[in-house]
């Protein structure tokens, strides 16, 4: 299902134009507008989902899957040494456009960019209490 004036879905369903790098019935692997660095890609999906949240866990395997062809390829065609895969969700974590995509970003020696957080100090009780929280 797409959405009404939803960027990534015009783009994903090919009404916009894109530099698309791979395509099939479900997803379109776009060049990045605002690369990171070079060969920057996004992973859509061609129905609308806002984000993982609204990803069904098959879709979400099959981006995975998606995501393991492209940096194989990506890889040997730019000759990159690393990848980060960046996937935001809510405005809070970064996220700015609210159609599911994820990130593939190429990395490459002294390419200026970091993908960074500060860690914080946390204790043992700290973390089983979190664990407790969550599967407890
Ligand atoms: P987010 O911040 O939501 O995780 O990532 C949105 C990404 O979409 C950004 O990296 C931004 O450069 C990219 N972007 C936004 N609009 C367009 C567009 O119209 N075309 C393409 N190819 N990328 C876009
Ligand atoms: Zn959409």
């Amino acid at each position: 299902m797409r959405k009404d004036n939803c960027i990534f879905c015009k783009i994903a369903n090919g009404e916009i134009p894109s530099k698309t790098l791979y395509e099939d019935d479900r997803f379109r692997v776009i060049l990045d507008l605002g690369p990171a660095t070079k060969g920057h890609a996004l992973i859509l999906p061609k129905d609308h989902y806002a984000d993982i949240f609204e990803l069904p866990e098959e879709s979400a395997g099959d981006v995975m899957r998606v995501a393991k062809k492209m940096v194989l390829k990506m890889k040997e065609k730019l000759g990159c040494e690393g990848f980060n895969l960046v996937q935001n969700n809510g405005d809070l974590a970064g996220q700015t456009v609210f159609h599911f995509h994820m990130h593939l970003i190429p990395r490459y020696r002294a390419d200026g960019q970091t993908i960074a957080w500060k860690p914080q100090e946390v204790s043992d009780e700290e973390l089983e209490e979190i664990k407790n929280q969550i599967v407890g």
